[in-house]
């Protein structure tokens, strides 16, 4: 694990070396956990969103897409919960005056017992080695079940605590936290305050004069934009159920400890997509977007493997089915994407609180009802991390060099093709420009004259751009060029004229979008 947080570190200084992400208003050292995308980092961002959405919008021919305001009438929060219930539990730890969520020190400490299970498993599949029988063991060794019993207790515990009548027992998570011993990591101690519920939205002020003020907030979610546009988009679309609205847009959330870089930051962005159904087909629905959204990750080559299904044991009271897609980041499998079955509950209430009717009338059955929704939510900047992490790689190479590579998908890659010429004179610099003029029309590339190949490739690895040219003297004879795979690192002569078929369809969206059918 220590060797993976090195890994991550190193991911962090790269992303900032490289104008992936900075550290917001840097020459002022920084506001903690918001962050700004650098030159190469908005391209990679938004092709992950364009791949997105147009896998919602362009592949669905029932899913159209909005752009509502971050700003929202007050009331959309009160009928939405977040005015009662958007609330994280904190704690604080007296001597290193810390902060930390309080639900998190307790499923850290699950997740400990969890590892500790786990590694009991693998000193005895060591131990034994092919006459391992791991399901025996798992079911008989002492130590084993020992822990498995500590850790479904502090589970059952810590279960009965957050779904107590009237809200989280907050006394009861602190008990909790006392009797596991559980320790600051900054300081070592078990000095902690009581357990506080904080609101996450932030308030602002709308409006010039006192009198004439309301207290609004910056939307802590999209979704809620989408809900209130409900009736607007059936209207005007026409749209039969089911049918789906997507968005993309800036959340924002004062959360209590954001750490792990883009993970978990108080200025976001979601890409969310609300899809509105017939009572009583949300399981089916459920079970199919969670295969769609899979398989949309999958796309991307990243290794089954490294994906998993989430399910939540605690439900919103709305809900009645929701999971998470988790990745494997070098800090552990991490949500980065959640699919909730939010029956009709934010109509409902929406419907409830503007005095509106929020209805579908569905003309196969001749009936009106409140649609029921299944949403899928994913964090932009989690995606974009997860995608840094999984592409980053310090390469041995043979000749004992090494080099920083960033394997990124083609089609996400913010540079898609680098020409250089070999010298700065005889013409090539010219020819090479001539290149780009052409191709700049299909696809991001880039221009660069100074130092050796060798260098300027390196750098090129660096932001993951799939393809570089050279240009050499035999090009102003042949029309021909040298192409190397960022990957291969193989170079191979190939016409002028034929580069934009060799790489289009590679870097274009659509080579991923394919994949999905
Ligand atoms: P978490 O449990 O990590 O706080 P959440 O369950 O509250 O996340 P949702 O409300 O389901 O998250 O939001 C949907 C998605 O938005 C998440 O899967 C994540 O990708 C993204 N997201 C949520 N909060 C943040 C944040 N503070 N920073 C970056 N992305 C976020």
């Amino acid at each position: 694990m220590a060797q993976q947080e090195e890994v991550f570190k190193k991911i962090v200084s790269h992303c900032k070396e490289y104008g992936f992400v900075f550290p917001s208003s840097d020459i002022y050292d920084g506001l903690g956990a918001v962050y700004d995308y650098g030159q190469n980092g908005v391209e990679l961002k938004n092709n992950i969103k364009q791949y997105w959405w147009q896998s919602m919008v362009l592949l669905h021919q029932n899913i159209v897409g909005i752009d509502a305001a971050i700003f929202m009438h007050p009331t959309t929060w009160k009928a939405s919960g977040h005015v009662d219930a958007f609330n994280d539990p904190l704690i604080d730890n007296r001597d290193s005056k810390k902060r930390y969520r309080a639900d998190v020190l307790i499923e850290d400490q699950i997740a400990k017992y969890d590892d500790k299970i786990e590694k009991e498993v693998e000193k005895a599949r060591k131990r034994f080695k092919e006459n391992f029988d791991e399901a025996q063991y798992r079911a008989t060794s002492p130590k084993v079940l020992e822990t498995i019993e500590k850790r479904d207790a502090l589970h059952r515990r810590f279960q009965e605590v957050m779904n107590a009548e009237g809200g989280i027992d907050l006394t009861g998570m602190k008990q909790i936290i006392l009797d596991e011993e559980i320790v600051c990591p900054i300081s070592g101690t078990r000095n902690w305050t009581d357990v506080r519920q904080f609101n996450l939205m932030f308030k602002t002020e709308m409006g010039a004069s006192a009198d004439g003020t309301s207290t609004i907030y910056l939307r802590p979610e999209t979704a809620q934009g989408i809900f209130v546009n409900y009736l607007n988009v059936q209207k005007t679309g026409r749209m039969k159920l089911p049918f789906g609205i997507a968005q993309i847009g800036k959340a924002f959330r004062n959360e209590i400890v954001a750490r792990q870089f883009i993970f978990r930051m108080r200025e976001f962005e979601q890409m969310e997509m609300q899809f509105f159904i017939k009572p009583g087909t949300e399981l089916d629905w459920f079970a199919k977007w969670k295969e769609t959204r899979m398989a949309w990750h999958q796309a991307l080559g990243f290794g089954a493997e490294n994906y998993r299904f989430h399910d939540h044991d605690k439900l919103a009271h709305y809900a009645n089915a929701a999971t998470d897609i988790e990745f494997h980041m070098p800090f552990g499998f991490k949500e980065v994407e959640g699919i909730h079955s939010r029956t009709n509950f934010d109509l409902s209430q929406h419907a409830k609180f503007s005095g509106k009717k929020i209805e579908y009338f569905d003309p196969d059955t001749n009936e009106s009802y409140t649609p029921y929704v299944i949403e899928t939510s994913i964090g932009v900047d989690r995606m974009f991390l997860s995608v840094m992490c999984h592409s980053y790689e310090e390469q041995q190479l043979p000749d004992g060099q090494t080099r920083t590579v960033l394997h990124l998908p083609a089609a996400l890659a913010p540079v898609k093709l680098a020409v250089f010429p070999l010298t700065k004179k005889d013409g090539l610099p010219e020819k090479a420009q001539e290149i780009i003029n052409d191709l700049r029309f299909h696809f991001n590339c880039k221009y660069e004259e100074k130092d050796q190949i060798g260098k300027r490739y390196r750098r090129m690895d660096a932001i993951g751009c799939p393809y570089c040219v050279t240009v050499d003297q035999q090009t102003l004879e042949d029309n021909t060029v040298t192409l190397r795979d960022r990957d291969t690192m193989e170079q191979r002569r190939v016409n002028i004229s034929d580069l934009r078929s060799i790489i289009e369809d590679e870097v274009s969206i659509t080579s991923l979008l394919k994949k999905l059918l």
